[in-house]
């Protein structure tokens, strides 16, 4: 922990990738706080206050000692009036009225459940709360209800899906991702991004990464993919994106673009030996004892085109609001338009190549910062 004279919070940035941050959080209380906030927010479709409290939770979440007065964050970017208070009733009373009035908000709660469904946004959250319903069991029940695929599967592996993935589960279901993409591509390179890039030990999902090195592109390779693992009974779900992606096209301005690569949200189901194996151990037994091998897990799968390798990969490794920086640094620090398949700079009004995240960071003029340093 380094003592105060040594840290200058006029030179900490307001954005997030000119800062570090691991996941050793020592402000746990204030950006827990405001992530609540900023879901609240996030729910009642207000952008801007949203991001208010999650730019102000990542600047705590980068700082190297815990906040314990008012003057410990004098002169830090990112701390508007609303986050001041926040911090100041946490400072004094150890917790915050705001926030713990919105954890027990009947909207809040019920759009909180709604939301850890698959398949389930605001939008439908919205409709749900106004047809009286408050709980995903309620939903369950509604036998009237029109639901899409996706909410459909999402329902039905409710359980498996709300409780996190682990870094074993995600070990092995990398293993059998490579393993069937190299069944039919020897050389593709299989990469995990999103949390588990950024070193967290559990996520909501997995999501990976493949290119194929070289000139030679597989349309079909997704589709071999998923083809296969129906066969062999692993695919409990999948919506396969076909890549929308235009040449020459500009990157998008959006703050939260979705990009156009081909890609596939997947549940699949993931085999767990049994541990205790005393007494059920014929497959006979577990069929008549009912007890369930498997466990239901997320996966993403995106197809990238090996020269937009670097950008995708920078993009799916996160965290979503480190991205988000990245992308209006860009823009506003730089005159550049940066997406997941390129960097357009606006006065040479060329697209630059990168064959590395560390070419990237170069091209916008940043000091490169790790994998594990991008947790903002
Ligand atoms: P978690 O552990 O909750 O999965 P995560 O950081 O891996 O955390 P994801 O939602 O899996 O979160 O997303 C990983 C990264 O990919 C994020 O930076 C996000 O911005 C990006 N991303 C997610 N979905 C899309 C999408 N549909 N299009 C483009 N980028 C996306
Ligand atoms: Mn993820
Ligand atoms: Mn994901």
């Amino acid at each position: 922990v380094l003592e105060m004279p040594a840290f200058i919070a006029t030179k900490v940035s307001q954005y997030s990738c000119q800062r570090k941050t691991t996941l050793n959080n020592s402000n746990k209380k204030f950006t827990d706080a405001f992530e609540v906030m900023a879901e609240n927010y996030e729910f009642k479709e207000n952008e801007i206050f949203c991001l208010e409290f999650l730019r102000a939770a990542s600047l705590l979440k980068s700082l190297p000692f815990s906040v314990t007065r008012m003057k410990d964050i004098q002169g830090l970017p990112c701390m508007g009036d609303q986050v001041r208070d926040i911090i100041e009733e946490i400072i004094e009373e150890g917790e915050s009225s705001r926030v713990k009035e919105v954890l027990n908000d009947e909207r809040y709660k019920a759009f909180k459940q709604f939301t850890s469904v698959f398949g389930v946004g605001v939008k439908t959250s919205e409709k749900w709360y106004r047809m009286g319903l408050r709980t995903v069991g309620e939903v369950k029940a509604d036998k009237t209800l029109k639901l899409s695929k996706m909410q459909k599967a999402g329902l039905l592996y409710y359980e498996d899906l709300v409780s996190c993935v682990s870094k074993a589960e995600a070990d092995a279901v990398s293993l059998i991702v490579k393993n069937t993409v190299c069944t039919f591509l020897p050389d593709a390179l299989v990469t995990i991004t999103g949390g588990f890039r950024r070193g967290k030990n559990i996520g909501h999902d997995i999501d990976f990464l493949i290119t194929n090195p070289g000139p030679r592109e597989d349309d079909e390779l997704l589709h071999k993919v998923i083809d296969l693992w129906k066969k062999q009974g692993l695919l409990l779900y999948c919506d396969i994106i076909e890549s929308t992606f235009v040449k020459e096209q500009l990157p998008s301005r959006k703050v939260d673009a979705m990009d156009h690569f081909q890609k596939c949200f997947a549940i699949l189901k993931l085999y767990q030996p049994r541990v205790d194996n005393s007494t059920c151990n014929t497959s006979e037994q577990l069929e008549m004892a009912e007890v369930k091998d498997w466990k239901a897990i997320r996966v993403d799968l995106v197809i990238t085109p090996f020269e937009q390798y670097s950008y995708a990969l920078l993009g799916w490794t996160g965290s979503r609001q480190f991205g988000r920086d990245l992308r209006r640094y860009a823009a506003h620090e730089r005159k550049m338009i940066l997406d997941n398949h390129g960097l357009y700079d606006r006065r040479k009004r060329i697209f630059l190549k990168a064959g590395s995240e560390e070419e990237i960071f170069a091209h916008l003029g940043l000091d490169y910062v790790e994998p594990w340093e991008r947790n903002a």
